[in-house]
């Protein structure tokens, strides 16, 4: 039988979002913008609260900053609801929001696990927040054992990045399982390579986690990566923290416009990533008839590390060539090695061509 004892033990082993959001956060109350407060019915009103321009020309009204439209469409067609999404100026500002809903400067602490997406750290710099870095095995896995050690009452966030950046491969379901299972913080799974995944996303799982955050974007599969457009996927009690601190426009009506077209337009997106699917795979086959290629990663994302003789020599005799790819070789365990993006079928052959000659 539990006694009372029990049951506070058990309060405090397990996830609180009360015990999450900075103390600032707690107390404050969104912005509230004309387009907030008066939400159009479809009725023909007149706009006088904005003190916008009147003259139509496509974008002299501030946006909707709910972005009901769009958030509709993603909602259907990910098998969640709209008060699970909240939309950025690409993911990158969610990452950076997440910072500032969740995390005390110069008190609290994120766990990163590098090698991964360079972001995580530049953005615990700029908020001032600790980053407890823990390196991935040397198969590119979370090691869950040093990273509940890396865990205090001060760790907010622990970011997984799967399909992992620069790395590639997807980290094991068990894994992050026992992670979102044993950490009592936030997990952030950035999602932003999914789409090109053998794996399936974690949205799925919403409801079985209530300290998951899933992060996609538009930037990759989606090739939208000009308009900025990044997606937080979480239970409506985050979503409505994060709406807090959010500035009320933060997606632009350009953006909100080209994102519904794309995403509404999805068999073209699949087709595409098929494509580059197919690239990838001829890519590979090619890199391995390559003699100073040592080795390539499994990969589930649009590109591919592999290990070189000499990283640094190969890029530069690459670039001569003019084939720009990406010199990860003073990451962390990726000592020589290179990353490829998976690009269209003529500039493939034109980096095979290259790395052929030298
Ligand atoms: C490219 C990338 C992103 C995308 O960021 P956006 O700001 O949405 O363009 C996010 N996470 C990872 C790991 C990435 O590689």
């Amino acid at each position: 039988m539990a006694t009372l004892n029990d049951q506070h033990h058990i309060e405090l082993m397990s996830f609180n979002l009360d015990n999450i959001i900075r103390e600032n956060v707690k107390g404050l109350s969104p912005y509230s913008s004309a387009r907030d407060e008066y939400v159009s019915d479809g009725s023909t009103m007149v706009f006088l609260d904005a003190n916008e321009n009147p003259f139509e020309n496509g974008v002299n009204r501030y946006p909707d900053p709910q972005q009901r439209g769009l958030k509709a469409i993603l909602a259907e067609q990910k098998g969640i609801k709209e008060e699970n999404i909240l939309l950025g100026n690409g993911s990158d500002e969610v990452l950076d929001l997440l910072f500032r809903a969740f995390c005390e400067p110069k008190q609290d602490n994120v766990i990163t696990l590098p090698p991964t997406y360079g972001m995580y750290k530049v953005l615990s710099g700029i908020n001032l927040v600790e980053n407890r870095e823990v390196l991935l095995t040397d198969d590119f896995q979370p090691n869950v054992s040093e990273i509940k050690k890396a865990i205090d009452e001060h760790t907010k966030l622990l970011f997984i990045c799967s399909p992992n950046n620069p790395t590639g491969n997807s980290f094991s379901t068990n894994s992050i399982e026992e992670l979102l299972n044993s950490f009592n913080g936030l997990v952030v799974i950035d999602e932003a390579y999914i789409d090109f995944s053998s794996e399936e996303s974690w949205t799925s799982k919403l409801n079985d986690y209530p300290n998951l955050i899933i992060t996609q974007t538009l930037s990759k599969a989606y090739g939208m990566a000009g308009i900025r457009l990044g997606i937080c996927i979480a239970s409506a009690e985050i979503i409505a923290v994060v709406n807090k601190i959010k500035p009320p426009y933060n997606v632009n009506q350009l953006t909100q416009e080209k994102a519904t077209t794309r995403v509404l337009d999805i068999n073209s997106v699949k087709n595409e990533v098929n494509e580059i699917l197919a690239e990838r795979a001829k890519l590979e086959e090619a890199l391995t008839t390559v003699s100073f290629v040592e080795k390539i990663y499994p990969t589930n994302a649009n590109f591919i590390l592999a290990k070189v003789d000499d990283a640094t020599l190969r890029y530069n005799q690459l670039l001569a060539k003019g084939v720009v790819v990406r010199n990860r070789t003073t990451q962390p365990l990726c000592e020589n090695t290179l990353r490829f993006t998976v690009g269209s079928a003529v500039e493939n052959k034109t980096l095979a061509e290259a790395l052929k000659m030298i």
